[in-house]
């Protein structure tokens, strides 16, 4: 066995299997504090929210505390593994929002592929969460399991699949489109893959500026054409094209971006070769993106690269955005997470890839140099500032976009999250 797969299997193995537990955060010691903690004393919290359905947030940690809820239908890069195969990587997810936002999390994984029943679950346990954050659910059902939910609960549901990639995505794009000195609305985009991550990001780069007539968006089958029958459905087909192109071969040429969600090494030098002066090429399937790091910067010197990898520049990770859009719409208790909150937070993170790196962040990295440019447009995942940046954007635009349920003073809040 490589000693890479013993050392994750013996990770999660060892002391207590897997990685997350329950801590109470009130005194259990004495007879008092159980009397109080449950039997009698608990039914004064439970009296008062019977009353008032709002002091649920008051005297439980629903506020603070996230659903990650899958089928384990679309996991990682594995595929449909089910919702067991599922769990380590929803308990990953959990350790994570702790661990950079503060926010607790159950994960629930759900035996049930049918998404008319899924979404009957999910929608029933509005009463214990403050937010859903829905994971690797396959495409296209995960499309109508959110909007559904969305439409359904009061409480923000988030794919992350589908916004987290897009958020990140559009920073990416903001950033490196000014580097080379084209304006959204002029660029030319070839899409590789029309899934949960693709479509949910050519929506947010339409909305970011992207002309949805510039997007030609390619799948298994080849080019997302007018009059394509086979394994269609509406949301690539938002991105249908007028054209006689059929490959990513022939949809390359001459384009300004290349942007892969798809699958690992599917993209040569030969068409690299063919693309527009200074092309973005963001390969981000997982593990292995389109093409390799190595060779996009050896055929286009003049490229902007990014991959979903941590060992090259430009990571694109989701780590990025849910635990502090999160964060932020939990704090001004949203109802929903909505286009501006997206579009906020995406800014927020363009931003902040063009202010100065602290020197904690470049030591965690080995990396002298992350400066803005061609090989620093996005944050780091370790960046701890990233929690101050994006967290009060996101909790701004949702209290001028009308879904927050709580005002906060801006100035305060974020000095709070600096702590
Ligand atoms: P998904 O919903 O399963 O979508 C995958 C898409 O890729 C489908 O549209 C599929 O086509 C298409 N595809 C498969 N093989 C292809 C090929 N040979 N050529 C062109 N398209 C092909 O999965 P997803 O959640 O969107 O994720 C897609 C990929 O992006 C995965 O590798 C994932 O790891 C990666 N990703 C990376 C990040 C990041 O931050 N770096 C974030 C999200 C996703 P069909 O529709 O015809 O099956
Ligand atoms: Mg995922």
């Amino acid at each position: 066995m490589s000693s890479r797969r013993q050392d994750a299997l013996d990770y999660h193995s060892q002391g207590k299997p897997g990685k997350i537990e329950v801590v109470p955060t009130k005194p259990s010691v004495t007879q008092r504090d159980l009397s109080l903690a449950y039997s009698p004393g608990v039914a004064e919290p439970s009296r008062e929210i019977a009353g008032n359905r709002e002091l649920v947030g008051k005297y439980t940690a629903r506020s603070n505390l996230v659903g990650v809820i899958t089928n384990g239908t679309a996991v990682l890069g594995l595929g449909d593994i089910g919702p067991y195969a599922a769990k380590p990587v929803m308990e990953g997810k959990a350790m994570l929002f702790k661990k950079f936002a503060g926010i607790d999390v159950f994960d629930i994984e759900i035996a049930e592929k049918d998404p008319e029943k899924l979404v009957e679950t999910i929608c029933r346990l509005e009463p214990t969460f403050g937010g859903i954050n829905l994971e690797d659910i396959r495409a296209p059902e995960c499309f109508y399991v959110e909007e559904q939910l969305r439409a359904r609960m009061s409480i923000p549901v988030f794919h992350d699949d589908q916004h987290g990639t897009a958020i990140i995505t559009g920073a990416a794009l903001l950033n490196a489109c000014e580097i080379v000195g084209k304006p959204l609305a002029d660029i030319q985009v070839v899409c590789s893959g029309a899934g949960a991550a693709a479509v949910r990001c050519m929506e947010l780069w339409v909305s970011l500026g992207v002309r949805r007539e510039n997007i030609l968006m390619l799948d298994r089958l080849g080019v997302v054409y007018e009059g394509r029958t086979e394994e269609m459905d509406p949301y690539k087909g938002a991105f249908a094209k007028d054209t006689p192109m059929r490959t990513l071969r022939e949809a390359i040429v001459g384009k300004d971006v290349f942007v892969g969600l798809s699958v690992g090494n599917i993209v040569d030098a030969e068409m690299l070769k063919t693309m527009a002066s200074n092309p973005i090429i963001f390969a981000l399937a997982n593990p292995d993106p389109e093409v390799p790091y190595e060779v996009a910067i050896a055929t286009r010197p003049d490229a902007i690269v990014a991959t979903g990898r941590s060992d090259y520049p430009n990571q694109v990770n989701n780590v990025l955005g849910y635990p502090y859009i999160f964060r932020g719409a939990l704090d001004v208790e949203a109802t929903v997470i909505n286009e501006p909150m997206k579009i906020a937070a995406t800014r927020a993170l363009a931003q902040l890839a063009k202010i100065d790196v602290p020197d904690r962040v470049m030591e965690a990295y080995e990396r002298s140099a992350l400066k803005f440019g061609r090989e620093y447009i996005i944050p780091k995942p370790f960046d701890e500032r990233v929690l101050y940046w994006v967290a009060p954007a996101v909790a701004q635009a949702a209290m001028t976009s009308g879904v927050a349920r709580k005002e906060l003073d801006l100035v305060e809040y974020r000095e709070r999250l600096m702590e």
